[in-house]
């Protein structure tokens, strides 16, 4: 319950606010409060529907005035539901989503609120595209702050790798350009700091020459082969080309058409491999695996990027599953971490449950580790990203415990650099630092000082400012 002296500050805001701000009784309230994670109940006590960078500015400088507590909505993923403050305001950047590519200089400038779906649509009408994420409405705004990766991280690095330029919002207000020559140190912050520095009204990206057309292939091996399919799905992931990327996944079939009815929701493992260099080459990949160990089902086909883009949105819909994650980083995905992974496997109860492993390495492992702030570049080259996921609460939890002993199990094989940002249900302290690694968190802490020293946005995987 918002105090009355507070309602009438509120109110004085909300007449005020160009943007539309939504509020508890309103017809609008549960659609704008929910996020991805249907396991957040979080009722913010204000919602700022922000449409430009001077609306997102009042509405920080309105939090900042009124001590509530502030999220920042891109596409509303994280799992923790850091976009949704209980009681707190909420900078809802939903409807910033424009896309505007500049195709000769091969450049995208997109809002902060953008869904992956849109960027990928306004860019693919030229053939281009920067590396997003798996599922089609993540938010690029969240995924980009944390780092971003997916089917192009081993072409083109992960999203930050191809980050030009940001408007950025800062905690007092003022609206600054953001790029390796101005504020540079800002900009160095953004670069997986996550969502700590201020409030992005609008990314700069490099583009990259990709489809329309790709290649996807998807091999699918029974769990009681889960040791021999993993081994198999690394040496393919540690043998790609540029032309390629990879997803290992630990799932249960979905019941997809193009999954044999007899099939569906069968635990096991697959093997996606999505190629760029032409069919040849796809085949050849998918051969090694297939004559390696012959899956159960397959499924090989040319698709339009955008189709691969979004073909997981279905395993992962928006708002209805209850999600927790927990992940780490592994500097390779050795026997022994594969046996543990065939041994946890078949204690999974929730079909929804997954373990999806991305291969890092080619494009991503080209970049200097301190160009930017994502940690444990040098040695990362498999995230590990362990969810549970149910329809309902109780199911998560019976999950969420699996998860947690897997994650034990796995630690002994981890880098010691935490874990992606990105993929973090409890955001402890010192797992952000471990993520980080101390030199970079300290350089973070020293840039979040200068540009958020009250730390203002504070309800994220949070940078804590350094001390003056
Ligand atoms: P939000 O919940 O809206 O935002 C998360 C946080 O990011 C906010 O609290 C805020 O701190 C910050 N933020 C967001 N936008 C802005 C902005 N414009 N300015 C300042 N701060 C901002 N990650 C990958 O890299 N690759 C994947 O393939 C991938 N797949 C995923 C699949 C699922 C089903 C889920 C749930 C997550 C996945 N993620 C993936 C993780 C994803 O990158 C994070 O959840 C990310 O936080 C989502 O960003 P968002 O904008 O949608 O989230």
């Amino acid at each position: 319950m918002t105090p009355p002296t507070m309602q009438a500050e509120h109110d004085a805001f909300a007449r005020r606010f160009d943007g539309q701000v939504v509020r508890p009784g309103d017809r609008d309230y549960d659609l704008a409060r929910t996020v991805w994670n249907a396991n957040v109940d979080h009722r913010p006590a204000l919602i700022a529907r922000c449409r430009t960078a001077d609306e997102a500015a009042a509405a920080l400088l309105h939090a900042r005035e009124t001590g509530l507590e502030v999220g920042v909505r891109g596409g509303g993923h994280n799992y923790a539901g850091t976009a949704v403050p209980d009681g707190g305001l909420t900078i809802d950047l939903t409807p910033m989503a424009h896309a505007v590519v500049d195709p000769g200089a091969r450049r995208v400038r997109c809002g902060g609120g953008t869904r992956q779906a849109d960027l990928d649509a306004a860019t693919q009408r030229h053939g281009l595209a920067v590396t997003g994420g798996t599922i089609s409405h993540t938010g690029v705004g969240g995924l980009t702050l944390g780092g971003g990766m997916g089917w192009l991280t081993h072409r083109c690095g992960l999203a930050i790798d191809n980050l030009v330029a940001a408007q950025v919002v800062l905690a007092d207000g003022r609206l600054v350009r953001a790029a390796p020559d101005e504020h540079p140190d800002l900009f160095w912050a953004l670069t997986g700091g996550g969502g700590n520095f201020g409030v992005v009204t609008e990314f700069e990206f490099r583009l990259h020459r990709v489809g329309p057309a790709m290649h996807l292939g998807l091999l699918f091996w029974e769990l009681d082969r889960a040791g021999p399919a993993l081994r198999v799905a690394r040496d393919v992931s540690d043998g790609l080309t540029r032309d390629a990327g990879a997803l290992i996944v630990a799932l249960n079939a979905p019941p997809a058409p193009f999954v044999p009815a007899e099939y569906h929701f069968r635990p096991g493992i697959a093997l996606l491999v999505g190629g760029f260099a032409g069919p040849r080459a796809h085949a050849d990949l998918l051969a090694r695996a297939r004559d390696e160990l012959p899956p159960l089902f397959e499924f090989v086909t040319e698709l339009p990027y955008t189709a691969v883009q979004s073909m997981l949105d279905e395993a992962a819909p928006y708002g209805v599953v209850h999600a927790y994650n927990k992940a780490l980083f592994l500097d390779e995905l050795a026997d022994g971490a594969i046996d543990v992974l065939a041994s946890a496997l078949p204690a999974r109860t929730s079909p929804l449950s997954v373990v999806p492993i991305f291969p890092l390495g080619g494009a991503f492992a080209d970049v200097d580790d301190d160009a930017t702030a994502f940690g444990g570049r040098r040695s990362s080259r498999y995230a590990v990203n362990m969810d549970a996921i149910a329809p309902d609460a109780a199911g998560m939890a019976a999950d969420r415990a699996w998860v947690r002993s897997l994650w034990r199990e796995l630690r002994p094989f981890a880098t010691d650099t935490g874990s992606y940002v990105n993929f973090m249900t409890d955001p402890e302290p010192e797992r952000v630092r471990a993520s980080y690694g101390l030199r970079k968190y300290e350089r973070l802490a020293a840039i979040k000082a200068e540009y958020d020293p009250d730390n203002l946005l504070h309800h994220n995987a949070n940078i804590v400012p350094a001390r003056r």
